[in-house]
């Protein structure tokens, strides 16, 4: 079969929920994938973050394999010999107390969402129904119903109704308008450090820590959702490092899969955590063996190869060179680490230029028409980078 009959096959048998780029991947490993016709591209998507550290990486790969031929799934009916270790590992990792194993990044949010509402009630006094959690606009947080009823985005929410209520949203990259918004019922504030979906949207400085102080003043949880922005991304374990705004409750989800597959957790110290109980919040493959053997080597891969470091100093790189590239419609360049956008003048249509990119050999995707993000596997390599400025500079410089 050639690209174009499993393209067809997901036309015709698949709802149409998403529009990819028409490529299709049977082989990766690390920063490369390749199409049943044998065309190599360089990834620089990363299946948006969740693949930081590069296709099936043998490390990964082996402890998978190994932990198939001794269990996979138990649920949490019963303990397992692997779980509790990735729990260790993935505290030391992020410096929380406790950590609750989940699947899906949706997931991770409505648990950090269901912990602050109890939270709320059985730690700050609020009374149970009136809790009352402040988002921000553009926001991306995953695709549940409560999860959309934060979003500002139509495509997300039309015709789901009815929405989940308390939520107050307000503009992102203001703390003055959280702090207007809080009111004695309020338990939590949610954002990204930085927003992926919404077009790798950085905060200016201060906001992080803005918003830390506000919630601790008011008493109010301070969450972030680090699915996009963890595990190395921004050239920090975890983007609030950049400001030292350690949040009550981080969001955790994509590359701690390792990209083999979906681990989810949120973490927090007892004080938040200690508000489940047996039997109020659950998920029968949160946890499970396989799950927590991929997740341990998935962070010992992110250590041992200093990928925080490895994506620090080569989205500088990548940064500097891409400016370097003459393209009138380009109107900014940015990001952290190896999370980066190029954003071009309003209007613009960048599917073509995905295409263009594509056709020379690395996929990227466009998001809100404008704006393409590049996030590679962070194991990229110096002269990798070198490759993707060399193909995105031929691309560029031919746009009228
Ligand atoms: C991807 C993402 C999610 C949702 O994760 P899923 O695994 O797709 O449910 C939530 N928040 C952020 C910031 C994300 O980028």
């Amino acid at each position: 079969m050639k690209s174009q009959d499993y393209i067809a096959l997901d036309e015709r048998y698949g709802a149409h929920n998403y529009h990819p780029l028409p490529v299709v991947i049977s082989w990766a490993e690390g920063c490369r994938v390749k199409d049943p016709e044998g065309r190599s591209y360089l990834d620089f998507l990363s299946a948006y973050s969740a693949v930081n550290q590069g296709h099936r990486h043998p490390k990964i790969v082996k402890a998978a394999k190994d932990q198939l031929d001794l269990s996979t799934l138990t649920s949490r009916a019963f303990h397992n010999d692997k779980m509790g270790l990735f729990l260790k590992k993935l505290c030391e990792f992020t410096g929380y107390e406790n950590a609750l194993p989940m699947n899906t990044g949706a997931e991770a949010v409505e648990t950090a969402l269901k912990a602050a509402r109890r939270w709320g009630v059985e730690v700050k006094g609020v009374e149970n129904g009136r809790q009352e959690i402040i988002c921000v606009d553009d926001n991306f947080h995953g695709r549940t119903i409560a999860v959309i009823s934060m979003s500002s985005d139509p495509d997300a929410t039309v015709n789901y109704g009815p929405y989940v209520p308390g939520f107050r949203r307000v503009p992102y990259a203001d703390a003055q308008a959280i702090e207007k918004a809080i009111t004695p019922n309020t338990v939590a504030v949610i954002i990204e450090p930085i927003q992926g979906e919404a077009g790798v949207f950085v905060p200016p400085v201060g906001y992080l820590k803005a918003v830390r102080e506000i919630c601790t003043k008011n008493h109010v949880l301070f969450i972030c959702d680090e699915i996009q922005t963890g595990f190395c991304r921004t050239g920090k374990r975890f983007a609030w490092e950049h400001e030292e705004a350690r949040p009550d409750i981080m969001c955790l989800g994509k590359a701690l899969g390792g990209g083999i597959m979906p681990i989810s957790a949120i973490v927090a110290d007892h004080e938040v955590m200690k508000v489940f109980t047996p039997g109020t919040h659950g998920s029968t493959f949160g946890g499970n063996p396989l799950a927590s053997a991929i997740g341990m080597a998935a962070l010992e891969v992110l250590v041992d190869e200093k990928l925080d470091e490895n994506a620090e100093r080569l989205g500088q790189l990548f940064r500097s060179e891409l400016a370097k590239i003459a393209c009138p419609r380009v109107t900014e360049i940015r990001g952290k680490g190896l999370l980066n956008a190029v954003v071009f003048e309003k209007g613009f249509e960048a599917w073509n230029v995905c295409i263009s990119l594509r056709d020379a050999g690395l996929l990227a995707k466009q998001t809100h028409g404008n704006i393409i993000r590049f996030a590679p596997p962070l194991v990229i390599t110096e002269a990798e980078i070198k490759e993707a400025i060399a193909i995105i500079k031929g691309v560029f410089e031919k746009i009228a």
